[in-house]
């Protein structure tokens, strides 16, 4: 059944707003904007007819959608894997623009979508197909690149950076969500096998992955990770389902059970499993941060749009400052953040060692709390300027109204990272006068 009302008119982005267009934005330099440019192009020839497929498709109810969406995701990653825009991490000679700065404008891109000169219509974007990308593009194929040998390079790196396959990064479990040291998942290993036992939540990409980076406890001991290969889903005593979410509604967050499911040792990874899962941390939170300004920028746009057209008590909404006021507030924040995010990505492909700085780490982790909190409050905006329009799946799927939300917890929960960032600020050690001036009196 179809939800849509046919009263209510489609809004329709109709107007260039030349302060949301990261093109014409003086930060960016000749050889980023060409690549923007090309990105943008690629998804309105090859991605949009697939974009719009998928939000087709959240217009429907009593009606099984969920294998349509599968191969339409399925298919878009195969696309972007086979022009250089899934993975960043291979053949980096080939392009003049640093990795972190490409995979940070394909996140920022593939969010918030944009005005085609060219065909004089807006083009979405997907922060659900973003996190598809992310979770395999960066989150699984990042640590493997950083620790596989040659044997497992081959097998379970190119399949998904080069050819697009499916892949996903398993951490979260039902007892260790922000705790994650508390991970409880088994990895037996004896001679020959890696025997998995336990259970995973929240992953993102989980029930549709060909491939999944699995941490969990060496022998009920330290954190390690091996590669799973689930034969496209069929592994022995392997199952998976989807999480139902109110946003992010294009990708398959899914719950996934290992119930004692025996893989082959050379797919374990040499190293401690926190180290393989963290040594790209700076780099996930800069592109989650892409991904929250792209974000906010969409919602943005729709807020202005529907501003400028929308009539009640005989003015255009736009001329209401309660208005007004929060969206152009919100566009100085966004550019303002855009600037940081660039210079922090280039800065990291210039000197790669930064990528092992606990500074740029945190100043990565602000930038993802700002961004996300941005891209959340440009949402409520939103939402309030709509109305009760705001509230129904008609208008609120285009926008992807509710992604926001996720967000605030996808890629480390914003309070926890703003409580390790407050606590770092204080932390003190006492001088040796203090100390000094404390043992006397204890002394006494
Ligand atoms: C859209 C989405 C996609 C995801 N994809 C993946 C994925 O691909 N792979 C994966 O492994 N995981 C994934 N996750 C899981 C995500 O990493 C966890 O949701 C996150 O780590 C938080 O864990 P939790 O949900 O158990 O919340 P909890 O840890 O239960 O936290 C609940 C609340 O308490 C706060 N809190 C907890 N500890 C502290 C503290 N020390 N100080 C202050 N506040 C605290 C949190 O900020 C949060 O607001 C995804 C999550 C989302 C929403």
């Amino acid at each position: 059944m179809d939800t849509r009302l046919s009263e209510f008119e489609p809004i329709s982005i109709q107007k260039y707003v030349q302060e949301l267009d990261l093109l014409a934005n003086p930060i960016l330099n000749a050889k980023e904007k060409e690549f923007l440019a090309d990105f943008y192009e690629f998804i309105e020839k090859n991605l949009d007819k697939d974009l719009r497929a998928l939000e087709e498709l959240n217009y429907y109810v009593e009606e099984p959608t969920q294998d349509k969406k599968r191969d339409i995701v399925i298919k878009i990653m195969k696309k972007l894997a086979e022009n250089g825009y899934y993975s960043t991490t291979l053949n980096e000679n080939e392009y003049e623009v640093g990795k972190i700065t490409r995979n940070a404008l394909i996140a920022y891109a593939l969010c918030g979508g944009r005005w085609s000169d060219y065909s004089e219509r807006y083009i979405a974007g997907n922060w659900s197909i973003e996190m598809g990308r992310l979770a395999g593009g960066t989150l699984y194929c990042n640590p493997v690149n950083y620790k596989a040998n040659d044997y497992q390079r081959e097998k379970f790196l190119n399949p998904i950076a080069k050819d697009g396959a499916i892949a996903a990064s398993a951490m979260t479990e039902f007892n260790a969500g922000s705790d994650i040291f508390r991970m409880e998942l088994n990895l037996q290993v004896t001679d020959d096998k890696v025997i998995a036992k336990g259970k995973k939540v929240f992953i993102t990409n989980g029930m549709i992955a060909d491939y999944i980076i699995l941490y969990g406890r060496i022998n009920n001991g330290p954190l390690g990770a091996v590669i799973v290969d689930t034969e496209h889903q069929q592994l022995k005593n392997f199952r998976s389902a989807r999480i139902r979410t109110y946003g992010m509604r294009d990708a398959f967050v899914s719950r996934l059970i290992f119930d004692r499911v025996e893989l082959p040792r050379e797919n374990l990874l040499q190293g401690n499993g926190l180290d393989i899962a963290f040594h790209q941390l700076t780099e996930e939170r800069l592109v989650i941060g892409a991904e929250a300004l792209g974000d906010a920028m969409k919602k943005l746009l729709y807020s202005h749009t529907y501003a400028l057209h929308r009539r009640q008590f005989e003015q255009r909404l736009h001329e209401y400052q309660v208005i007004r006021f929060p969206i152009s507030a919100n566009i100085r924040q966004l550019n303002l953040l855009l600037t940081a995010l660039i210079n922090y990505t280039r800065e990291l492909d210039k000197r790669p060692e930064l990528g092992g700085s606990k500074l740029m780490a945190a100043q990565a982790m602000g930038l993802k709390i700002q961004t996300t909190e941005l891209a959340f409050e440009a949402a409520t905006h939103c939402f309030r300027t709509m109305g009760g329009r705001g509230f129904i799946r008609q208008y609120s799927n285009p926008i992807g109204l509710l992604d926001a939300y996720c967000m605030l917890h996808g890629g480390g929960s914003n309070y926890v990272l703003e409580d390790s960032e407050s606590r770092r600020l204080f932390k003190y050690k006492p001088t040796r006068r203090e100390l000094e001036d404390v043992i006397p009196k204890i002394d006494l």
